[in-house]
């Protein structure tokens, strides 16, 4: 049994587009935590890579044999002799890489993840987070361990949400984000009020680049390769694990928090 106060930080997992984003909105609100999420942190950093408006193949810096990037000092005289006034090159460096890895559906590489992790997860002091997308391979899923350790703090639950294959792919073709305060629609499930603009902020919903049915599939594989590896890595140190449903008949707001506080609750004192 846990003490409601005692529950520092979560872990949200699930296939991408099994609906994670309304199970987490419900755990923020109950807990007061935060959402720290690895998938928008790079979406950030990407955006910073388009903005800069560096042309380019990225492949050209990615050296297949090695499955490695080359040397970033190579990367970053070809991106100044470009954009000689940038000022800040590590998000147009950072984004540069997170790019080529997401348009391939690809997960972007340990290293560079757990890097720019542990940077936020510090900078809130390691504690009050709902982790997002993170950990998902076996090694982060280690380095957040040793983290967690290193600094007097922990993982107290994880919620695992739980969808098919088939209704993810049906879900995720029809999913819209806001590109401004990254609030999630869905086409027909979720739409925004007038169908085109964000309801909180009124920016255009935009689909995300690596929604189609290909990039889908990649992630499918990613996630049972080496999300449920992680997730065994973390269950076996004893931390608690719920299940919640991914899909529910009727979709309304109080729905998905009985769905998940349900579970939630034989566990705490
Ligand atoms: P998401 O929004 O969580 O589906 O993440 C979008 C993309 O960002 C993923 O398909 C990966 O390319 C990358 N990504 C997000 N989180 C991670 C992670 N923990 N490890 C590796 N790649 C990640």
């Amino acid at each position: 049994m846990v003490n409601r106060s005692d529950i520092h930080n979560i872990i949200v997992a699930g296939k991408s587009g099994a609906g994670k984003q309304p199970r987490i909105d419900v755990l923020v609100n109950e807990f007061g935590l935060t959402q720290l999420s690895t998938g928008n942190i790079f979406r950030e950093y990407v955006g910073a890579f388009d903005a800069s408006g560096f042309k380019g193949d990225l492949e050209g810096f990615f050296d297949e044999i090695n499955d490695t990037f080359i040397k970033d000092e190579y990367i970053e005289k070809a991106i100044r002799e470009q954009l000689p006034d940038l000022e800040h090159i590590r998000p147009v460096l950072l984004g540069l890489k997170a790019k080529y890895f997401m348009n391939l559906g690809r997960f972007v590489p340990d290293r560079t993840t757990n890097e720019l992790f542990s940077e936020y997860f510090s900078k809130g002091g390691y504690k009050g987070f709902v982790l997002d997308g993170y950990p998902r391979t076996p090694e982060q899923a280690q380095f957040l361990l040793d983290l967690c350790s290193g600094n007097d703090t922990g993982m107290d639950l994880i919620v695992v949400v739980n969808n098919s294959d088939k209704l993810i792919i049906d879900r995720t073709i029809g999913r819209r984000i806001c590109p401004s305060c990254k609030k999630v629609y869905h086409v027909e499930f979720k739409p925004s009020a007038d169908g085109i603009h964000c309801d909180e902020c009124g920016t255009e919903l935009v689909q995300r680049s690596d929604d189609t049915v290909e990039r889908i599939q990649m992630r499918l594989v990613e996630f049972y390769d080496k999300v449920i590896p992680a997730l065994d890595v973390l269950e076996k140190t004893g931390i608690p694990v719920v299940t919640v449903e991914g899909n529910l008949e009727v979709f309304t707001e109080e729905n998905v928090r009985r769905s998940v506080m349900e579970q939630i609750e034989p566990l705490l004192e």
